[in-house]
């Protein structure tokens, strides 16, 4: 099976690391156009270049926006309209997990993590809802966590968010089914990225271990049964394939991209 995206246009919050990024120089090689966003104007600045490398100037778009601004989020959407047209693919990819136990877990604590899972996602789905409307191969993918079937208690607030943004897919999957829009999840157990290395920088092992040797313990303390964090091309591929045409039956479904690591059944 070929994934063609020649004509489409996809749009990918948070594309300037990670999986964000992984999944937008995928959309490229599968021959979309791609528009990325992130808040640090100099890490998305090196992400398109990085892009564009790979690409064409006319084909990457990269636009400095926060994904809880709506102000930000309607000068994104009018730029994807002014320079490529139009809309097909939606990846709400942008974010962060929070490390907390519900001891350590404020009122603040709990309104930031559910503003960011929660807004994170009807923010920017409100603000390309019309352009997604006009496509004839209109897509979301939605990038969650395996906490939200599989709860962790050291990420109460995360999980707790998580299953909530779930639920909410499927609603929009629903609703936008009339309208010819896909809404698809991936349920993302472990994934080597910017998070995990930023985890690692300020843990005190950095000191005497090496980021591989870190991320393996870490991978074997969790019992991840294929015995390693997942790659965002991991990610990113079972992503594109939810949002290209290879998928135009399944909405309102998620994709386990966890290693084994799911221990629920159903
Ligand atoms: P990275 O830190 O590598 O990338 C996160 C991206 O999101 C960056 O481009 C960042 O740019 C952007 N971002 C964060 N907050 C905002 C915001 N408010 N507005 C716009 N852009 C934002 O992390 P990952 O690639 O690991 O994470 C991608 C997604 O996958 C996240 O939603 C994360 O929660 C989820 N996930 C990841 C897992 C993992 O193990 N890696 C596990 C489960 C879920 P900037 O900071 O410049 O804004």
């Amino acid at each position: 099976m070929r994934v063609d995206l020649q004509d489409k246009i996809a749009v990918v919050t948070g594309g300037s690391s990670g999986i964000g990024l992984e999944t937008a120089r995928l959309l490229l090689d599968c021959g979309a156009r791609v528009a990325i966003c992130g808040r640090d104007a100099a890490r998305l600045e090196t992400a398109r270049t990085e892009l564009v490398s790979r690409s064409a100037d006319d084909r990457v778009l990269a636009v400095t926006c926060d994904v809880l601004n709506g102000d930000d989020l309607t000068a994104f959407a009018d730029a994807v309209a002014d320079t490529f047209g139009g809309l097909d693919i939606l990846v709400n990819n942008a974010g962060k997990g929070r490390l907390s136990t519900f001891a350590a877990t404020t009122d603040q604590d709990w309104t930031e993590e559910l503003e960011l899972k929660f807004f994170g996602v009807i923010r920017p789905t409100r603000a390309f809802l019309p352009l997604l409307e006009r496509s004839s191969a209109g897509a979301i993918v939605c990038v969650n966590a395996l906490l939200a079937l599989q709860p962790e208690p050291h990420m109460v607030a995360t999980s707790a968010a998580r299953a909530g943004l779930l639920n909410l897919t499927r609603s929009l999957a629903g609703e936008f089914a009339p309208k010819g829009i896909r809404v698809n999840s991936i349920l993302l157990g472990l994934v080597d990225s910017g998070q995990w290395r930023r985890r690692y920088e300020a843990a005190p092992e950095a000191a005497t271990q090496s980021y591989d040797d870190w991320a393996a313990k870490l991978a074997a303390s969790k019992g991840i049964p294929l015995g390693r964090l997942g790659h965002p091309a991991e990610a990113a591929r079972a992503i594109v394939f939810l949002a290209s045409p290879a998928a135009s039956y399944t909405t309102g479904a998620s994709i386990d991209v966890s290693g084994g690591l799911a221990r629920h059944v159903g």
